[in-house]
């Protein structure tokens, strides 16, 4: 069978062998060989049909669920995880819906309840972090060296889907990257594949720096940010960042436009794929080789998407995104809302079962209400800023609880009432309605905790906006 970007594509891509003398076929080293064996399932499952994946995420949550419930107090608090597995099979996806979700702030608040006071055998050291959190109160977390491995594997399958070169170059310039040249991709590349250099450039250098680093590596392929992707895009189209040899960008992180798309393309001739992951839930959603829309990942996670009533959306409708990872021992999360929103899609032509999302559209807090009920996630930087507002440096857009709007900005001067006009006008078109927008110079806008600037921000809270 000839399957489209899955692991028999690997065969020709330069597997490592760990045995010398022996170039063909290779022996993988260990490490590589469980991971080249768990992508042989995900090959496999992938082509499931929905109905078959469940069967096997209830059975696998039953055993996720059994632990919590013996060694998680979160999960020991409320007797409906119990009851849930007292209910027979036919039942457990109605009942699982029943199931309370776990905001954001619940984790936090329950800290430590949320950790198993013991793991099963064989599920590896326990890990312990916390996100960069974009803004408020990061969250901590914990995950094993079982829940690493499904998430290495993952990372492996998409690069398989999208058919890469480890031999090319690959350029990172991320948050928690050393600079410097590596000799290979890293993990979990390098497990499997006799990989290319990769270059590295922490994501916080200037922007200058990072587009003479990037000039001086020449890579293949990019992965980085889409706020730093499109300033560096930017650069690229009117001409001061030539990458000859670029093939694909590679984003993760934040919320992909498609406006985004178009200037990468406009700017190399290349590509973009997206992840969408978190570091306490892992790779959740991956880029369809075919269609460019995403799916769940269904063999690391249940993955919901939910109207406001709480009820599985529609094809075509937008929720919130709830997740459960099936395989973190170490600190289970059971219908947790990611605060991010989605889109639901049909069923994807290129045959896969694996759920589709047309569009990840963002975190609740980057939302606009409209006051007929209308929501939308608006995309700033597309606007002609330069034109409108000579003097602008950076700015905020703010939507207060009454929804009217505040742009908050940085400027040589402040804006004339000239300037104020035509903003006004063009921000007020581009967003699609006629809220009352006030303006308001700043010394310095507030960054998040990851270090950047959000152009839109709502004060409208999730229970206000999402209200009928
Ligand atoms: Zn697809």
């Amino acid at each position: 069978m000839n399957e489209p970007g899955g692991i028999d594509s690997a065969g020709g891509m330069g597997l490592r062998t760990a045995v010398e003398g022996i170039a063909w076929p290779a022996i993988v080293p260990d490490a590589g060989a469980h991971l080249l064996a768990l992508n042989l399932q995900l090959d496999r499952s992938q082509w499931w049909s929905l109905e078959v994946m469940q069967q096997h995420q209830f059975k696998q949550l039953r055993a996720l669920l059994a632990h919590a419930v013996a060694t998680v107090p979160h999960y020991q608090r409320d007797d409906a995880y119990r009851d849930w597995l007292c209910c027979p099979d036919e039942d457990a996806r109605t009942a699982f819906r029943e199931l309370p979700l776990l905001t954001r702030r619940q984790a936090q608040e329950a800290g430590k309840a949320l950790y198993a006071s013991v793991l099963p055998d064989h599920h590896g050291m326990v890990s312990e972090d916390e996100t960069s959190g974009s803004t408020g109160v990061p969250l901590r977390y914990r995950t094993t060296s079982v829940a690493g491995f499904f998430w290495n594997a993952i990372a492996l399958r998409e690069h398989l889907w999208h058919r890469r070169d480890f031999a090319a170059r690959h350029a990172f310039i991320r948050s928690r990257d050393e600079a410097g040249l590596a000799p290979t991709w890293g993990l979990p590349s390098n497990l499997v594949f006799a990989c290319g250099e990769s270059a590295n450039l922490p994501i916080r250098r200037p922007l200058s720096e990072k587009r003479d680093w990037l000039l001086a590596m020449n890579p293949h392929y990019l992965m980085t940010t889409p706020s730093t992707l499109r300033a560096l895009a930017e650069i690229a189209f009117e001409g001061g960042l030539p990458l000859p040899r670029l093939r694909e960008v590679r984003t993760v992180g934040e919320t992909v436009t498609d406006s985004l798309r178009q200037l990468v393309h406009k700017a190399w001739g290349a590509g973009l794929v997206d992840i969408y992951s978190s570091s306490e839930c892992g790779l959740l959603a991956l880029q369809c080789p075919q269609t460019g829309h995403f799916h769940a990942q269904s063999e690391w996670a249940v993955v919901e998407v939910l109207n406001p009533q709480g009820k599985p959306c529609a094809p075509g409708d937008v929720g919130r995104i709830v997740v459960s990872p099936l395989h973190n021992f170490a600190m289970p999360l059971v219908r947790y809302d990611t605060g991010d929103f989605a889109e639901v899609g049909e069923a994807c032509p290129c045959g896969r079962g694996l759920p589709r999302l047309t569009r990840i559209l963002g975190r609740h807090r980057n939302r606009l209400f409209l006051p007929d009920g209308d929501t939308s996630w608006p995309n700033l930087s597309s606007l002609p800023w330069v034109d409108l507002a000579p003097s602008l440096h950076r700015f905020q857009l703010l939507q207060r609880r009454d929804h009217s709007l505040l742009l908050r900005y940085e400027a040589g001067q402040v804006f004339s009432p000239d300037e104020c006009e035509r903003v006004s006008r063009a921000l007020l078109a581009h967003l699609r309605c006629t809220l009352p927008l006030a303006f308001e110079r700043v010394q310095a806008l507030p960054l998040s905790n990851a270090g950047k600037l959000e152009d839109f921000i709502t004060e409208i809270d999730a229970a206000q906006g999402t209200r009928p």
